[in-house]
């Protein structure tokens, strides 16, 4: 069977339902593919507050959130089909698609990538030791908790100080159980302040800086684990170790943009390190949009369905031959600049910039090549940060440099 669309969205979550809209909205033919049961993706598990701030003016859970998405997609026209889980993707472009009714193709004239991310595992961070039951990546250790209804253990400890680590040290304290602790290699926490605060100190979780584990132990189960202080090089120092006692370890020590079905399309790197998309956010197959988490992690799903509509409305201009042909310059990582995307900007067209910083800085001016200056404050490397240009900013330029200076 093949079903013909205009743009196909592959994803579900806040990214894909806004892409969805959009380009439904735009008069488009959109069929949105959800491998999951039901829409919304991560939303779906983050039952604590904190989503809507900025496109909703409210604060609400993250299901709230995508209800109202899934309430405005449903106005919107587009098709969505769940359970729908896409194994290919090909020139065409042509998507190869499972679902319990069988495999499908889905031919389509853009598609808008926006199948979010996935976590960091245990394997590559190489702590020695045996591998018993006991450690969970926290968005499982979240989905069992939120979604199954049961506790992964007694005592935990919490590696990584990410948002999502934040968040699951106080879900798993308010659920009855111990939190001994959560501990973080950099001087700095690596989720937003407002979650140190409100899901850390509000509840007596201590957060051990410049710390690592640098042994797991246990046969059957984990039994414990072996942490160190760091040196600025991130080097455990001798004689810091400690034994803490627990049956619990709670990784959240990074997301990866998931793209590797892209792999057939894109250069290796590209699939390695970052999509390289333009101000339409179109990838260099001109076809391909990217949206949300699987363009680049961000911190707020606001930005997230921002860049959803951005991407389903570019998708169903090009699909209409309407999308006029980006004349893109490169953007490049100036002094500070730790993540930057897009990495092409067309000249002249108003544009926005989201980075992130390496490190905190209290009070920086983002400079941009032309002239362009935004002042900050509180930069910090957990939040992304979000610059509008206008058209004038970038007129005339042959490449565009973004740096941070620190004031
Ligand atoms: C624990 C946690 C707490 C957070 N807290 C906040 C907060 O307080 N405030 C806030 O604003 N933001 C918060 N966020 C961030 C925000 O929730 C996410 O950035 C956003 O929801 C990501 O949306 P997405 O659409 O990019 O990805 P996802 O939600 O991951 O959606 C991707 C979808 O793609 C589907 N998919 C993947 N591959 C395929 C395939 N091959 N075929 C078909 N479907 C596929 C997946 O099943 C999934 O449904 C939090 C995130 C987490 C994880």
């Amino acid at each position: 069977m093949r079903i013909d669309v205009d743009v196909a969205v592959v994803g579900g979550g806040a990214a894909g339902m806004a892409a969805a809209k959009a380009a439904a909205q735009a008069g488009a033919k959109t069929l949105l593919l959800e491998r999951e049961r039901r829409l919304g993706g991560v939303l779906d598990q983050c039952i604590h507050p904190g989503f809507g701030l900025h496109r909703y003016r409210e604060e609400l859970t993250g299901p709230e959130f995508a209800h109202r998405l899934i309430h405005e997609l449903e106005h919107s026209g587009a098709e969505v089909l769940t359970e729908a889980t896409v194994l290919a993707i090909s020139e065409g472009p042509e998507l190869r698609v499972a679902s319990p009714h069988g495999l499908f193709r889905v031919r389509a004239r853009a598609v808008v990538w926006a199948t979010g991310a996935r976590e960091r595992p245990f394997g590559p961070l190489l702590i020695p030791g045996p591998r018993p039951a006991g450690i969970f990546t926290a968005g499982l250790a979240q989905k069992l908790v939120n979604i199954y209804g049961v506790l992964p253990g007694k005592r935990a400890l919490i590696l990584g100080s990410g948002d999502i680590g934040l968040i699951m040290a106080r879900r798993l304290f308010l659920e009855g159980m111990e939190v001994v602790g959560v501990v973080e290699i950099k001087p700095f926490p690596g989720g937003l302040l407002r979650n140190v605060v409100q899901c850390l100190e509000d509840f007596g979780i201590p957060l051990f800086l410049r710390h690592t584990v640098i042994q797991v132990h246990g046969q059957k189960r984990l039994s414990g684990v072996t942490l160190a202080e760091v040196d600025e090089r991130g080097r455990p120092r001798v004689g810091t170790e400690k034994f803490v006692e627990v049956d619990t370890l709670v990784l959240s020590v990074g997301l990866i943009p998931e793209v590797r079905l892209l792999s057939p399309l894109l250069p290796r790197e590209q699939t390695h390190r970052g999509v390289v998309v333009n101000g339409y956010l179109q990838a260099q197959v001109p076809w391909l949009f990217l949206a949300g988490n699987a363009l680049v992690v961000f911190d707020l799903v606001d930005t997230v369905a921002n860049t959803g509509e951005e991407a389903g409305r570019n998708a169903a201009l090009f699909a209409r031959g309407e999308l006029p042909p980006a004349r893109s310059v490169p953007v490049r990582q100036g002094a500070n600049v730790a993540t930057l995307v897009p990495q092409q900007i067309v000249p002249g067209q108003p544009t926005t910039v989201y980075l992130r910083v390496p490190r905190p800085f209290a009070r920086a001016r983002i400079r941009v090549s032309g002239g362009y200056e935004k002042r900050a404050v509180g930069l910090r490397p957990a939040e992304m940060v979000e610059l509008s240009l206008p058209g004038e900013a970038t007129l005339g330029l042959s490449e565009l440099t973004v740096e941070v200076i620190p004031e």
